[in-house]
């Protein structure tokens, strides 16, 4: 680790640009999404948003589906939506994620992410790590460059060193919510009688951010990135970068990423149990998310959402939770965000 802190002052290399291809528009009825993002699920009421927040992560959100976007109608792959899409949600402290990613116990902040390729059933992921600016990026890089699924650690930074990829000090993601946050819920654990620790709030698990693109050329891609559960510790990982659990993409089926409470969502396989339902039973992307989390997930206990998009375009965004912040792309440019349980 000493290592990597000493190499933080060396000049970060920008990824090279994805290879132009030519726009080829799919041959898809009336307007598609193209693109859906989240930035996590949770307890999320009117009564307790302020409006320039309110505003804030519309923008943020808006931003995010504009970057995506810019992607798809020039003709590059899904995941370089998915990429740019991230990137602006990691480096947004409203998220958790990047920036805004919650603290562990040690007051440290450790990413998670994953990216999966829907054309290929490629797919890379990256654990705990503490230095790299945009972990989306180096979930991506595992996949294309090395012969791996999920790197973890210390390791995960070395292989992010040697890819080139902007790396930071861990205090670049500190901010005072975060803190404040953490230390709430310390002093919930200190004050809990009895040896169990107190499950955790619905709000120590909110914030992940997490795209799903449709490419010009009709394939789908799909990314999550999180810092994880507030005063998370022994290592902890959540489902944002397990494959299958929070992040899952496949042409024939679509493309998934989750947020919510993460073991739930790694118990239940949440994210390819969806693509499962929508091969083995026929079910439509909505109807196979929809059971999924309003089902599922809720008759196991668990709180959370999914963003699902088919290769048709076709979007769900079922959460049982009170909102979760998402929105939506068309091919046109057409943008809608969300945040509370009654927007449509
Ligand atoms: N699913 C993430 C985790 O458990 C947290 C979240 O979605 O907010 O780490």
């Amino acid at each position: 680790m000493a290592r990597l802190l000493c190499l933080l002052a060396a000049v970060a290399l920008a990824l090279p640009a994805a290879a132009q291809t030519a726009p080829v528009l799919p041959d898809l009825d009336g307007d598609p999404v193209v693109l859906v993002v989240h930035g996590g699920a949770g307890t999320i009421l009117r009564a307790n948003m302020d409006a320039d927040t309110d505003a804030a992560i519309r923008a943020a959100l808006a931003q995010a589906l504009r970057a995506g976007h810019a992607e798809v109608v020039a003709g590059r792959p899904a995941l370089d939506a998915v990429s740019a899409a991230l990137q602006i949600l990691e480096d947004d402290p409203h998220f958790n994620a990047g920036r805004g990613g919650v603290f562990a116990a040690d007051q440290t902040v450790r990413h998670d992410a994953s990216v999966m390729d829907g054309a290929t059933g490629l797919a890379g992921a990256s654990s705990g790590t503490m230095h790299v600016r945009h972990p989306i990026l180096l979930a991506r890089r595992v996949m294309e460059a090395s012969p791996h699924v999920l790197l973890s650690g210390e390791g995960a930074e070395e292989f992010a060193l040697q890819q080139g990829l902007e790396l930071v000090p861990n205090t670049f993601f500190h901010t005072p919510g975060r803190l404040r946050g953490l230390l709430s819920v310390q002093e919930r654990e200190r004050s809990a009688t009895g040896l169990a620790r107190p499950a955790p709030h619905p709000w120590q698990m909110h914030g992940t951010v997490g795209a799903v693109a449709l490419s010009a050329g009709g394939s789908l891609a799909a990314g999550t990135s999180t810092g994880g559960m507030t005063n998370k510790r022994w290592g902890r990982v959540g489902d944002s970068p397990i494959i299958g659990a929070g992040t899952y993409a496949d042409d024939a089926t679509c493309g998934v990423s989750a947020t919510g409470h993460g073991e739930y969502f790694i118990r239940l396989g949440i994210a390819r149990d969806i693509a499962a339902r929508m091969a083995y039973l026929d079910e439509s992307v909505d109807q196979a998310a929809s059971h999924v989390i309003g089902t599922t997930l809720a008759e196991a206990g668990g709180t959370g959402g999914v963003i699902a998009l088919d290769a048709e375009g076709n979007v769900s965004m079922p959460f049982n939770t009170e909102g979760m912040y998402r929105g939506t792309i068309t091919r046109s440019g057409r943008v809608t965000t969300m945040i509370y349980g009654d927007e449509e």
